[in-house]
C-alpha cells in the first residue's frame, strides 16, 4: 500500500502515489456513502476522539460520519465547555485523554503548529482538521477529489484561488496538493491579502481578477478570514465586492466549463454572489461537501491499517 504516513498534519509530507492511493479510496466511499445501508467495519473497536477548538460546521460533521460509517466509537469533546477554560493547557488537555486509549485523534486549533505538537505527545494517529492559517489537509484533498471527478484529471489544469489567502490553510494545503499534482496555479486578490514569500513558489500572481480568471478551469473562491485580521485589509466590503467578488461577469472570462468551489463557510455578496454559490451548472460546492465525508473515511481507513500494523509490529516485537 502506498500510503505511509502515520498522522496526517499536512500535505506538505504526503507524495503523489499517497494522495492518489487516498483519493482512489475515497472513490469507494463516496458510492458506500449513496448506498441506504452505510457502514464498514473498517474501524471497528477503535476510537475517535473530535477535539475541536476552533468552531466548524462541516469539518467536524464529516468527521463525525466518517468515523461512525466505519464503525468506531466517536467521541466529540465539546471543547468550549471542557477543561481548557479552567487554563489546562492543550498539552495536558491531550495527555488526560490519551490515557483513555484513543486509536484516532481529530485536531482543530486556532494556532499553526498546535497539532504537529500534539500528535508528537501521543500514541494515536492524529488528524490535523485545520491548524490556524498553517494546513488543512483533508480539505485539500476533497478539493482534489471533486476537481478529479468533475474535470475528469488532476493535474494539468489552471487553478484561480482567489480572495484572501494570506489567513487560509486551504489555499495553503491546496497550493501545495494542486503543485505536486503539476498544475498551473495562480494566485488572485488584492496584495494585502497575498502571503509573503509566496512568489518563490512557482505560482503566478494577480491583483486584477479578471485577468487572473482569463481561461481558468477552476475558480476556487475564499471567506475573507475576519477573524485573523486585525485591521486595514481591504478598503470596504462593497470595495472587495467589487473587484475582487466572483460574479457573473468575472466568471465569464474563465474557460466556458470552469467549476466553481469554495471551502465554506460562505459570505454570500462578499466573495462571490449567491446565484452563482447556487448554480449547479458551474457550483460544485455542494459537491466538496459529500466529497468531505469520503476522503476523511479514507483518510481514518488508511491511518488506522497504518496504526494496526505498527503495533502489530511491536507486538511481536515484545514476544521475541
Ligand atoms: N472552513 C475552512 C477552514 O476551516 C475555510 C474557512 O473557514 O473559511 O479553514
Amino acid at each position: 500500500m502506498t500510503f505511509r504516513a502515520r498522522h496526517l498534519l499536512g500535505i506538505d509530507h504526503l507524495k503523489p502515489a499517497e494522495i492518489t492511493t487516498l483519493l482512489d479510496l475515497a472513490e469507494e466511499y463516496v458510492a458506500l456513502n449513496q448506498r441506504t445501508v452505510k457502514h464498514s467495519d473498517a474501524l471497528a473497536g477503535m476510537t475517535q476522539i473530535n477535539m475541536f477548538f476552533e468552531n466548524s460546521t462541516r469539518t467536524q460533521a464529516s468527521f463525525e460520519l466518517a468515523g461512525k460509517r466505519l464503525g468506531a466509537d466517536v467521541m466529540n469533546m465539546a471543547m468550549a465547555h471542557s477543561s481548557v477554560k479552567k487554563g489546562e493547557t492543550l498539552i495536558d488537555t491531550a495527555l488526560t485523554l490519551n490515557a483513555m486509549h484513543p486509536d484516532l485523534l481529530i485536531v482543530r486549533h486556532p494556532h499553526s503548529g498546535a497539532v504537529n505538537l500534539l500528535a508528537e505527545k501521543v500514541n494515536c494517529a492524529v488528524v490535523n482538521a485545520g491548524d490556524g492559517r498553517h494546513e488543512h489537509p483533508t480539505q485539500a484533498l476533497l478539493d482534489a477529489l471533486t476537481i478529479r471527478r468533475s474535470k475528469g484529471r488532476l493535474h494539468r489544469l489552471t487553478i484561480a484561488i482567489c480572495g484572501d489567502i494570506a489567513h487560509s490553510r486551504v489555499a495553503r494545503s491546496n497550493l501545495i496538493l494542486l503543485g505536486k499534482m503539476e498544475n498551473r496555479i495562480r494566485l488572485v486578490g488584492p496584495s494585502t491579502l497575498m502571503p509573503s514569500g509566496v512568489a518563490e513558489m512557482g505560482v503566478e500572481i494577480y491583483e486584477d481578477m479578471r485577468e487572473g480568471l482569463k481561461d481558468a478551469d477552476v475558480v476556487m473562491m475564499l471567506r475573507l478570514q475576519r477573524e485573523r485580521m486585525d485591521g486595514g485589509f481591504i478598503p470596504s466590503e462593497r470595495e472587495y465586492y467589487h473587484r475582487w467578488g466572483l460574479d457573473a461577469e468575472k466568471l465569464a472570462l474563465a474557460a466556458p466549463d470552469a467549476i466553481v468551489m469554495h471551502p465554506g463557510p460562505m459570505n454570500r455578496g462578499v466573495e462571490i454572489d449567491g446565484t452563482i454559490a447556487d448554480d449547479i451548472n458551474r457550483s460544485v460546492i455542494q459537491d466538496q461537501v459529500e466529497m468531505g465525508v469520503a476522503v476523511r473515511m479514507a483518510a481514518l481507513d488508511l491511518l488506522a491499517r497504518n496504526l494496526r500494523a505498527e503495533r502489530g509490529k511491536a507486538a511481536a516485537g515484545v514476544m521475541v
